[in-house]
């Protein structure tokens, strides 16, 4: 079969300028939302620089929805759904473009801090599919909130401006590795093993004994056993104290207000042109927040669709979309029972109807081909840099296992939808057969009774600290998600 044409020689001068100030507003959706709450902060102030309006704001209205209103709902700040309401009946179905908004990281645990040979860290447990050994020794950055027991929340962001500082986890340095070099890539960092290290300096000692100078050396040298073994008890811990000490003073937090904390370790990197050619994308989180950008920008710019349209981003999908932030939960179904209600449409029944007759881009990113590793991936269906949007008709592993598989008569009308649009696209596997494999959250809204297929952008380094994607594939997802939403 004849291979998809390499994007980058089909653009125009237009289409090039297009692409690049597109890439711009990307890498600064990416440096704003490095985790699934910020990006459903960052999403609401673009929705609403956009006329959108929350759901809560149009039930106090109390007016009917019309054709080209624009709606969000939230669930708990970390997924958030964007309608934009069509001219015919929410009956006759949506269209869909779904993404996540959540990406692998190392997550703080409850009962954290502990200080070891007067160091102290911050214990974590990894979030979704990690190489282990990919996360030490670069620079990290801790976002999140910490909720106390009054319900006050404090937005925690430490590590990404210039002054801020930053913090790690530590590797065994080679000249001592030589029996950590032989283990499994798998075992050579153990999960116990990713603590952050953030402080190594004790807590200052009081002003009374600060102030003995210059003799303040020798006249501790000097203090009775008695009077030392005290003097030990009170510097007990003395770094982990002045890290407390430091979160009382910058967030007003106690330790015991880490039991009540959502802090996630991320990159402290910012989202960076890729390539002597500046052709890539080199960022944090891009799976699958190319997919959830590039979805948000192609709702934006649809006026008045035929069909109401959505952006649905969700999170915990690196965990299987569990929770009630997760595709698994009823907050999208809720919600589109909510906006029938407001337009005046609502029953069970239109409802299922509803849900049943829409279809949907599932959008999650595919593995960009690797030379360097090509004996994991088959060459005729795999996703490339540069041939842009891909589809998925399945996932899943071991014979399809856990996938979603679209319908022929589906792919048929998305492939004459990019064809009609001069929208570039590719299909492909994850890699060769039974060499391993990916879910994403197709199945779940297939559960509908809707056509579903999966669709994304290919991504070199999927999960590692820092992942890479094409601009050309960036510029073709947005062209392909508009051209969806307008003739699907
Ligand atoms: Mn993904
Ligand atoms: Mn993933």
């Amino acid at each position: 079969m004849a291979q998809p044409k390499n994007a980058w020689n089909t653009y125009t001068d237009k289409q090039l300028e297009e692409l690049e100030s597109l890439s711009k507003r990307y890498r600064a959706f990416l440096d704003a939302g490095k985790t699934e709450r910020e990006c459903v902060t960052e999403v609401v102030r673009i929705a609403r620089e956009h006329g959108y309006r929350s759901i809560e704001e149009v039930r106090n209205a109390n007016s009917t929805l019309q054709p080209g209103d624009k709606v969000y709902a939230v669930c708990m700040e970390k997924m958030i759904a964007l309608f934009t309401v069509g001219k015919q009946s929410f009956e006759k179905g949506l269209r869909i473009l779904g993404a996540h908004i959540d990406s692998p990281r190392l997550d703080v645990k409850q009962d954290p801090l502990y200080e070891d040979t007067e160091l102290a860290y911050l214990d974590t447990h990894y979030y979704g599919g990690i190489k282990k050994y990919q996360w030490v020794t670069v620079p990290l950055a801790i976002h999140g909130v910490v909720v106390k027991k009054d319900g006050t929340k404090v937005q925690v962001c430490v590590g990404e401006h210039a002054d801020d500082p930053v913090v790690f986890v530590s590797d065994l340095l080679i000249h001592l590795a030589g029996e950590q070099m032989e283990k499994k890539a798998r075992l050579a960092i153990e999960g116990e093993k990713l603590d952050i290290l953030v402080g190594s300096r004790p807590m200052a000692k009081e002003t009374t004994k600060a102030g003995n100078g210059s003799c303040s050396d020798k006249s501790e040298y000097n203090l009775s056993e008695k009077a030392e073994s005290e003097d030990k008890k009170s510097e007990k811990e003395a770094v982990k104290q002045n890290i407390l000490a430091i979160l009382k003073e910058k967030y007003g937090i106690e330790e015991e207000d880490f039991l009540s904390a959502e802090l996630e370790i991320v990159p402290a990197e910012k989202a960076r042109d890729c390539g002597l050619d500046r052709s890539m994308i080199m960022a944090y989180g891009q799976d699958d927040r190319v997919c959830a950008y590039t979805s948000l920008e192609a709702l934006l710019d649809v006026p008045a669709p035929v069909r109401t349209c959505c952006c649905l981003l969700v999170d915990k999908e690196e965990i299987g979309s569990v929770g009630a932030t997760g595709m698994q939960s009823r907050f999208f179904e809720n919600t589109v029972a909510e906006l029938m209600d407001c337009a005046g449409e609502y029953s069970e029944l239109a409802l299922r109807r509803a849900l049943s007759r829409s279809r949907m881009l599932s959008s999650d990113v595919s593995a960009a081909y690797d030379p360097l590793y090509a004996s994991y991936f088959e060459k005729k269906n795999s996703a490339y840099f540069g041939k842009g949007l891909v589809l998925n008709k399945f996932t899943g592993s071991r014979g399809k296992s856990g996938s979603n598989d679209a319908n022929a008569e589906y792919v048929a009308a998305i492939r004459a939808i990019f064809d009609r649009n001069e929208v570039l696209f590719q299909t492909a596997e994850l890699g060769k057969v039974d060499v391993g494999g990916g879910g994403t959250i197709a199945y779940i809204s297939a559960l509908y009774g809707m056509e579903v297929i999966d669709s994304g952008v290919a991504v070199l380094n999927m999960h590692a600290p820092m992942e890479v994607t094409s601009k050309a594939d960036v510029y073709e997802a947005v062209k392909g998600y508009r051209a969806f939403l307008m003739e699907a």
